[in-house]
């Protein structure tokens, strides 16, 4: 069986070695992430280059999503990258300090403003909570903290306020000049870090569009506010990202697993993709095997219907990308055996909106009742499978279209699989039985077995599926072209 979990990676200075890179995309990555919260956009340029090589090197369709850095406040960088913070010691923020200048008594700010945002008696948590500060005065430029929970600190770490609530547009100048780079980049996604509002997320998507870009808006749930728009900030997205190391530092980690189980259910609901992201292999950065927990939460999360499931620094920096991947790739399998993963009970009393909609439910509802082998969704762009992997079930979708944009999109989309299909004819009898062709070709269906077919009388044309076909494998009458 084929994974149904999407797999996204951060990639970076760990998967620049060209062995690595062939060894994640062979172990399944389907989309890979490029943060913009580190590196110039020439190594972001190169690293997609390569990911696009290499994968089509392997005959695979790796989606890329980059992701803006926000309104992240970030320490700038340490003269030796690392220092280790003591408990009890004294340790400044300097809005003032050159970027490169940090050492083990203090670091600069990429938020110049901070120092005004910030009050004596705050505690600022850095690196996703793992060192504590507690503020004791603020000076000017200077914000003068104790260290509660000290360790290890390396460059470009960010920092957050507990119970969030620091001012900050969602979009800054340095995303601003990023979208360009990720519409060069025809980047298939586009995260946007922060949004606080369905108007954030409307803003990303004119300026990428207005910078030539195609590709969908994904909308990080990462801040407390957002999760009191969640309808309208899904609704404004094509997919979200339970950004789970800045919300858990604003809402409290307790919360987590209640708040990721909702955003799930409701992107779902409302016909988006949702990714699960932040440290689900974290221990992996150093071990070559995860923790039981780990394994537990990327079951987990398969459980709860998340599409992908996503490695950061796992293999961004980690010490064995690919074993990450891998990892994750027999979790995501054994868990979309259990029953619940491929049982629904969604749509069931709701009435559709669209034909295309009410075919692929059709779709889904027979596939799921009559023990269809696989579906070959004929799309330009991608719809009608996003419809039909919004149900739970375990028969592969196949998408099928001739465009390499759509092909990319649907990486993400659990359960779905891009196939390159372009005919020109516009005889249904020919076009099914090169569809059918194509299923048995990559082994997904063979004699005797069931097929559904679903595509429009106007083949070629957006939003047009409005049929769906049966067919037995092998019934086909021969055609000609
Ligand atoms: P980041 O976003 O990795 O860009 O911080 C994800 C998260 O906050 O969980
Ligand atoms: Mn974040």
């Amino acid at each position: 069986m084929q994974r149904r979990t999407k797999i996204v990676a951060t990639i970076g200075p760990a998967t620049d070695d060209p062995k690595v890179l062939d060894e994640i995309i062979e172990a399944g990555v389907d989309v890979v992430r490029v943060n913009f919260s580190h590196g110039e956009p020439e190594e972001h340029q190169r690293r997609v280059e390569s990911v696009r090589n290499r994968a089509r090197a392997h005959g695979r369709q790796v989606g890329v999503l980059c992701d803006l850095q926000g309104p992240k406040i970030r320490i700038e960088r340490f003269r030796d990258q690392r220092v280790t913070l003591i408990e009890g010691e004294r340790f400044v923020l300097d809005a003032a300090l050159p970027s490169t200048e940090g050492t083990q008594e203090r670091v600069g700010l990429t938020y110049k403003t901070l120092p005004d945002d910030v009050n004596r008696g705050d505690t600022l948590l850095l690196d996703d909570g793992r060192i504590v500060l507690w503020v004791e005065d603020v000076h000017s430029a200077e914000i003068i903290t104790k260290v509660l929970v000290g360790g290890g600190l390396s460059n470009n770490k960010g920092i957050n306020r507990q119970g969030g609530g620091l001012s900050a547009a969602a979009l800054t100048e340095k995303d601003k000049v990023d979208i360009k780079t990720a519409a060069a980049l025809q980047a298939d996604y586009m995260a946007i870090s922060f949004p606080r509002s369905a108007a954030d997320v409307q803003l990303a998507r004119d300026l990428l569009r207005a910078a030539g870009g195609h590709g969908g808006i994904v909308s990080k749930i990462e801040r407390a506010e957002a999760l009191d728009d969640l309808e309208e900030i899904v609704a404004a997205s094509d997919a979200v990202m339970i950004a789970r190391g800045d919300l858990g530092v604003e809402i409290g980690d307790a919360e987590l697993p209640a708040v990721q189980k909702h955003i799930i259910k409701v992107a779902r609901a409302m016909n988006r993709v949702v990714i699960t992201a932040t440290q689900m292999m974290e221990s992996m950065i150093e071990n070559p095997i995860p923790t039981r927990a780990e394994v537990f939460d990327v079951a987990n999360a398969v459980l709860d219907g998340t599409d992908a499931v996503m490695l950061s620094a796992e293999t961004a920096a980690g010490k064995h990308p690919a074993k990450a991947v891998a990892a994750m790739d027999r979790v995501c399998r054994e868990a979309e055996k259990q029953h619940i993963a491929k049982t629904s009970d969604h749509r069931l009393n709701t009435r559709f909106g669209r034909i295309d909609e009410a075919i692929a439910m059709a779709s889904m509802y027979t596939a799921n009742h009559l023990g269809v082998k696989a579906i070959a969704a004929l799309t330009e762009s991608g719809d009608t499978p996003l419809w039909m992997s919004r149900i739970s079930s375990s028969i592969p979708i196949y998408a099928l279209t001739p465009h390499v944009e759509t092909r990319r999109k649907v990486t993400l989309y659990r359960g779905v699989y891009p196939v390159s299909f372009t005919v020109d004819s516009t005889d249904h009898a020919y076009v099914n039985k090169e569809a059918v062709d194509e299923l048995v070709r990559r082994g997904a269906a063979r004699d005797g077995d069931l097929v559904i077919i679903s595509k429009g009388d106007l083949i070629g044309m957006h939003g047009g599926t409005n049929a769906m076909k049966i067919v037995r494998v092998g019934d086909l009458p021969s055609t000609q072209a």
